[in-house]
């Protein structure tokens, strides 16, 4: 899940949908969760649920972006926000594995309470469902196309090792961004410094402090992780 910048806003909006403009410019059109790019099919996220918490309607803080099926599964769930990690206030990329197939796993080398913690985002928005899910429904495909993401990595990294030029690199991580998949592009792309970094400065509003210079992940400063 990729870590986010999220800054500050100070307007007051009339209506949440008004906020998805300002979101999108800064986070770019991922869902927040499954880190799907969806231009045309994102909704305004409230963290805590608007029906229960209906004076965060139009806070700037209770917002992220999520598509359909990650917010349907969220649903009107009551969250303890302690009791979770969040891309806007963790390293949520330190907390989880990705793995052939686009497969999700909690990172083993967590402590326990922050395994919890990442297990639990996990179980809201529903993101290891897979096609023996009980529980899948036909229209959630997250699980395939976080492996068509995986796999087409595998295939980038390949070609680039067989021809190793800036130009290439470049290309590569401009068609990431159109293709969304953060983690799994990083994931796979792991030995390679230089695509890792372009990974983070070309998705727009991930969050730099979450790596160091050559990339890699560290702790979020207030985060959990
Ligand atoms: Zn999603």
């Amino acid at each position: 899940m990729r870590p986010i910048e999220k800054g500050k806003n100070s307007k007051t909006f009339n209506q949440y949908q008004d906020a998805k403009g300002d979101l999108i410019v800064r986070l770019g059109n991922y869902c927040s969760y499954c880190e799907r790019e969806l231009p045309a099919s994102l909704a305004v996220e409230h963290v805590q649920p608007k029906s229960l918490h209906p004076d965060l309607l139009l806070k700037w803080d209770n917002f992220l972006l999520a598509c359909i099926n990650c917010n349907s599964t969220k649903d009107d769930t009551d969250v303890q926000l302690e009791n979770y990690l969040w891309p806007d206030k963790d390293n949520t990329f330190l907390a989880f594995v990705y793995s052939e197939g686009g497969r999700i796993t909690v990172n083993d080398k967590l402590a326990d309470r922050q395994k919890k913690c990442a297990q639990n985002i996990l179980d809201l928005v529903g993101l290891q469902k897979r096609p023996r899910s009980d529980d899948l429904k036909k229209s959630d495909m997250r699980w395939m196309q976080r492996k068509e993401a995986w796999d087409k990595a595998v295939r980038s990294l390949k070609r680039l090792k067989e021809d190793d030029r800036k130009g290439f690199r470049e290309q590569i991580a401009e068609t990431t961004d159109s293709a969304g998949h953060w983690s799994i592009w990083m994931t796979v792309f792991k030995d390679d410094r230089d695509m890792l970094r372009r990974f983070i400065k070309t998705f727009r509003g991930t969050s730099e402090e979450c790596f160091d210079k050559s990339g890699a992940p560290i702790p979020r400063k207030s985060g959990i992780v």
